[in-house]
């Protein structure tokens, strides 16, 4: 029997606001632990929440994003639960009426080849059943103090941090497009500027539903939550190892246990976490401290005129503005900045191809290296773009050209000044090349002999000579010309 994966992700994305959801304080990662806190953010009795203006405004432009319709009336609830690093005892999200409902997303998805080659790209659409808004709890601390082992500590920091919780309808069929689809989420809430999409530091966190199903089944199997997904790759390979572990028990003749797993990168499994009770046990209620959030339809209607061009638009207006293929123009939208980029040499530079190869090749490899980021790049677009032309106006060679752009990843100076300063402007005058010529045919009389009696591939070795006497900078078609002409005139 043939078994299909069911996958739905529930995604956490911080909101960039500078201060919390319901109190003043910094949302600052990396504080002194607990000193952005307040009477509000670590529940003291009869401290009342304040909700922030900015917060609401970055989730009503995330939804509106992602397809939702937007309701005009939604209602914060008590979340109630005990921990440690929750010391209002209940967190404040959205219950019944979520912020945004019933979006729907649309993206480029591919199958992942054994060399792990994406090939065979196409849209798919996949639901979102909801978008909510809730504050954050703290962080307990069990590794890394003096006394770990004996103590744990609690940083509440981050308790009250403004949150989305973006939740998916059960539409992936694949570990690949889950991951296509966070991808693509990621990349539009960077779009917005409302999430820095940081997995790393946790301002975008990740956890999956998954089942497995005999494939043509329209009832769902018994579903596991992953949590503890917090970069994509964890994301496709504990989905692989779960969909591998759970299509193993079926075939079998098991079941599975609902319940939720983590997933353990070093052991590269996932393992129980705590088994899931019938019902939530959450008891939701309406938040008494907050009146229900209304939201202005002028408000609305300003926000979602407001938004920014998106990165699937983007996508397919790169494709078409600068007949970009469709991998090329997916890996210069990946981020906002490195789109801007892109289009900033492109338009400068007036040769759109060779940008975005330069962009894709040497200044990704120098990145790379050099641990920065397009944000932190030494090299501004306008330069770049500078030293497209000077190449495309015969003025340096390609191979030149690469000396200079090392010269300007080290120094920052723009081109024109590093080929003054080096002297490394290409020599395409006739009379001087004349000369360079003529010595080096005097030195290889062997070489133009053997030209001369039809063995014409030599000729490579003479232009070879030339380059290397002029230190690279002749200009290799005029050489040619002018040694061809010299060759056949004796
Ligand atoms: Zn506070």
């Amino acid at each position: 029997m043939e078994f299909e994966p069911v996958i739905g992700l529930e995604v956490h994305a911080q909101l960039l606001t500078r201060s919390k959801l319901f109190c003043g304080c910094s949302t600052q990662f990396g504080a002194p632990p607990n000193s952005n806190t307040c009477p509000v953010c670590l529940g003291l009795p009869g401290a009342l929440p304040v909700l922030n203006r900015k917060a609401v405004a970055m989730a009503v432009k995330a939804a509106m994003a992602l397809g939702c319709r937007i309701n005009d009336v939604s209602i914060f609830a008590r979340k109630n639960y005990f921990y440690p690093d929750l010391p209002k005892g209940y967190q404040i999200s959205q219950f019944d009426r979520p912020l945004g409902e019933q979006g729907r997303v649309h993206v480029l998805s591919g199958e992942r080849t054994e060399t792990g080659k994406i090939v065979n790209r196409q849209e798919k659409s996949f639901g979102i059943t909801r978008l909510h808004m809730e504050d954050d709890a703290g962080k307990s601390i069990h590794e890394g103090t003096p006394d770990a082992g004996q103590k744990s500590y609690v940083n509440l920091n981050r308790s009250g941090v403004p949150l989305v919780e973006i939740v998916s309808d059960p539409d992936f069929r694949s570990s690949q497009e889950a991951y296509d689809y966070l991808t693509d989420l990621r990349k539009t809430l960077l779009y917005l500027e409302v999430c820095d999409g940081n997995m790393e530091e946790g301002s975008l966190r990740c956890d999956a539903n998954v089942s497995v199903r005999p494939k043509g089944w329209e009832k769902l199997g018994t579903k596991v939550e992953i949590k503890n997904l917090n970069s994509f790759r964890f994301l496709q390979r504990a989905l692989d190892y779960e969909i591998e572990r759970q299509t193993k028990v079926l075939s079998e003749g098991g079941q599975i246990v609902q319940e939720t797993r983590l997933w353990d990168e070093t052991e590269e499994r996932t393992f129980p976490m705590r088994s899931k009770e019938e019902a939530h046990d959450y008891r939701y209620f309406p938040e008494p401290d907050l009146l229900p959030l209304k939201l202005d339809k002028d408000w609305i209607a300003q926000i979602q005129s407001a938004l920014p061009e998106l990165p699937g638009v983007k996508m397919q207006r790169f494709m078409a503005e600068y007949a970009l293929s469709t991998e090329d123009a997916l890996l210069l939208t990946a981020s906002p900045s490195l789109a801007d980029y892109f289009e900033t040499c492109a338009k400068a530079s007036g040769n759109a191809r060779v940008s975005a190869n330069w962009i894709m090749g040497d200044l990704a490899y120098s990145l790379k290296n050099s641990g920065k980021d397009i944000e932190a790049c030494p090299i501004p677009a306008s330069d770049l773009a500078a030293l497209i032309r000077t190449i495309d106006a015969g003025e340096i060679s390609g191979k030149i050209a690469k000396t200079v752009f090392e010269e300007m990843v080290r120094t920052g100076e723009p081109p024109a000044a590093i080929i003054k300063r080096m002297g490394l402007v290409q020599v395409s005058d006739e009379a001087s090349l004349s000369s360079v010529i003529e010595k080096v045919l005097a030195a290889n009389p062997k070489q133009v002999a053997e030209y001369r009696s039809g063995k014409t591939k030599v000729m490579g070795f003479l232009v070879g000579q030339i380059m290397k006497e002029t230190k690279g900078q002749a200009n290799p078609q005029v050489v040619n010309d002018l040694l061809k002409r010299k060759l056949a005139e004796a």
